[in-house]
């Protein structure tokens, strides 16, 4: 693959703020689009806005005009070798994933590939891929909302078990009760939504959505297929060594203890993701003793998709979530996979808050044989990634 040009465009996000689109020519014209996240760990790699973007893939440019490359590994580290630094300050992280990514398109196209074989054959020729869990986002808080709750995910997860198409169909029509119902209970006739997709209400407390979720699920009789997760994003609540929560300043104790009393009377929720501030590892550590072993404790802001960070986590965290933006380039994004298997940690595949119609994602997901992806309600914007996961997984 030979880099002819490279350049930025603006685009919008599901959030309607400016991100940027890549353009990359080789044999044809290849791009990327970028998301955007609202809750976003200390770690994760610099946003450069479009104006800053531009500028930086015309110097990118400059280096790597006429240059010809064989694979994704070898492109990537052509771009690190221009930005070593741990953030891409330099190029920006922005600017750097989108060129690996429209990379990754030009080279699967000369190879008459698909993204996810070509990641496959690069990055994971031993993977077989079973067919993920799908985490749900439905009801929307923290970051993401404008509501009372602190939490800022809570989710359906769907077992497809060898049927991905009826997975979804039953997530699409969970998610439509639980609208009904609760437009039944609050007397309204529309919902707000967050900007997951999920409703975005208050509730009287961080528990009752949890409850709420189970109700429905054994009320459908799906309890077999359907369970429930959360994503705290507890650094988002975390104020001066306290966390704001409930109502409340409470201690990593405490919110060890709401989470170990909602496993117990939620017995569906089976995944915590972000328990606790990335800082307060110690909390990770405890919390990761006590339920690490019929739950998943999940790390986000905690590794940022960073390798280096999956490989500390040991002992606080037994899944991870990967999203590429939060390091930079794909061959890294591999990087922190291949570590967090070597680590026996779960791993699920995330979109961000503020979306594009983008879809590489779930390419990656195939290709690493993730155990869960992370794509928000089944709505709207979202579903783009669903009806990609359709098409990947069957083919
Ligand atoms: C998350 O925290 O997992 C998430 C998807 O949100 P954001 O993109 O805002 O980080
Ligand atoms: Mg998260």
């Amino acid at each position: 693959m030979k880099v002819q040009k490279i350049g930025v465009r603006p685009v919008f996000d599901s959030r309607g703020k400016e991100t940027i689109e890549v353009v990359f020519r080789a044999k044809r014209i290849f791009s990327a689009k970028i998301p955007s996240g609202a809750s976003r760990g200390t770690g994760e790699a610099s946003v450069f806005t479009p104006a800053a973007a531009k500028k930086s893939a015309e110097k990118v440019q400059e280096k790597l005009r006429g240059k010809e490359f064989c694979s994704l590994r070898e492109f990537d580290l052509a771009l690190l070798a221009l930005d070593s630094s741990s953030r891409k300050e330099k190029i920006g992280g922005n600017v750097a994933l989108g060129l690996s990514i429209a990379a990754a398109r030009a080279l699967a196209f000369e190879k008459n590939q698909e993204p996810w074989e070509l990641l496959s054959e690069e990055f994971f020729p031993k993977v077989k891929a079973p067919l993920p869990l799908l985490f749900s986002n439905v009801i929307n808080g923290g970051a993401h909302a404008r509501s009372n709750l602190d939490l800022q995910e809570y989710m359906f997860v769907a077992d497809p078990s060898g049927d991905l198409l009826g997975a979804v169909r039953q997530l699409i029509s969970l998610y439509r009760e639980l609208g009904a119902l609760l437009k039944k209970e609050r007397r309204v006739t529309l919902l707000p939504r967050g900007d997951e997709g999920g409703y975005a209400l208050d509730f009287s407390n961080n528990l009752e959505p949890l409850e709420l979720l189970q109700r429905i699920v054994e009320e459908k009789g799906l309890g077999r297929t359907f369970s429930l997760a959360l994503d705290a994003a507890a650094s988002q609540f975390f104020r001066k060594g306290r966390y704001s929560f409930d109502g409340a300043l409470r201690t990593s104790q405490e919110l060890h203890e709401f989470y170990l009393h909602a496993a117990e009377n939620v017995p569906l929720l089976f995944s915590v993701e972000d328990p606790f501030a990335e800082q307060d590892r110690e909390a990770f550590r405890a919390f990761l003793k006590k339920a690490g072993k019929s739950m998943w404790v999940v790390g986000d802001d905690l590794t940022a998709t960073h390798a280096e960070e999956i490989r500390n986590a040991r002992g606080l965290v037994n899944g991870v979530i990967i999203k590429p933006n939060q390091v930079g380039t794909v061959t890294e994004t591999c990087e922190a996979l291949e570590e967090a298997r070597k680590q026996g940690m779960k791993v699920i595949v995330s979109h961000r808050s503020g979306e594009t119609s983008d879809q590489f994602i779930v390419h990656l997901a195939r290709a690493c044989g993730a155990d869960g992806v992370k794509l928000g309600a089944p709505a709207g914007e979202r579903m783009g990634k669903y009806n990609e996961l359709l098409r990947v997984y069957t083919v």
